[in-house]
């Protein structure tokens, strides 16, 4: 069976263009398994939201699922709180932070990307702390509109220590990469995260390995990854 990857789509309400353009996707998707690699939402504040884009793409991926496509879905920084809820409205199958998958002969290990730019200390310290299960379940205690105050304020603190980071420390650290390669066997990686999307050879302990990052969707294009029925991948990019 054909398994799609899509990663960091960032749907909000204020980027229409980008949330019909991913539910003709769905619509378009053949019998296949499709991953999401996380921050498909640019914020998530609880599967009890209400709101017409959640509602909208929690509808359309329980029409893809009732069509044949096997969902899953992988929490990314922004909509770590996905839960169980959404898991039964849509039919998704959530995934760990690190899942090694077997497709088409190979071992393939699928992450969301953050936990590989570990050279972001502080962005690791506030990832710690609010993945923490203690914080998620003072979270998901607190009414909606708290929740989307939380969220927005987060964006905001997020945006401005983005801008004086430099480049590099946003990107993945190469030992990172090195020691998920060796730890989980995989010779294949899907990741986002980076919006840096691009193919990566890597040669680990005497096996060749390959890392594929895919890019954010924006009104310049979406990004997807694809692997056919006879196991060849190709990364590609979709008109929006
Ligand atoms: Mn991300």
């Amino acid at each position: 069976m054909t398994a799609l990857f899509v990663a960091d789509l960032h749907l909000a309400p204020e980027r229409p263009t980008i949330t019909r353009a991913f539910l003709d996707f769905l619509a378009g998707a053949e019998a296949a398994d499709l991953y999401i690699l996380g921050d498909l939402f640019e914020a998530w504040v609880g599967d009890d939201d209400d709101g017409p884009l959640a509602r909208a793409v929690i509808a359309a991926l329980a029409a893809a699922s009732a069509r044949g496509v096997r969902v899953h879905f992988q929490a990314g920084n922004r909509d770590f709180s996905v839960g169980r809820r959404f898991a039964r409205e849509t039919g998704a199958r959530l995934l760990g932070d690190q899942e090694l998958i077997s497709t088409h002969g190979r071992r393939l290990l699928l992450l969301h990307g953050d936990t590989l730019c570990t050279d972001d200390v502080a962005y690791q310290r506030f990832r710690r702390c609010v993945r923490h299960p203690l914080t998620l379940f003072a979270l998901r205690r607190l009414p909606l509109a708290v929740r989307h105050r939380i969220a927005r304020r987060w964006r905001e603190t997020s945006i401005r220590h983005n801008r004086n980071k430099p480049e590099s420390i946003m990107d993945v650290n190469e030992q990172a990469v090195a020691a998920a390669f060796r730890d989980s066997g995989a010779q294949l990686m899907i990741h986002g995260h980076t919006h840096r999307p691009g193919r990566h050879g890597y040669r680990i302990d005497d096996r060749h390995c390959e890392r594929i990052v895919l890019g954010d969707w924006s009104d310049a294009g979406g990004w997807c990854a694809r692997i056919d029925d006879a196991g060849s991948l190709e990364l590609r990019t979709l008109p929006i």
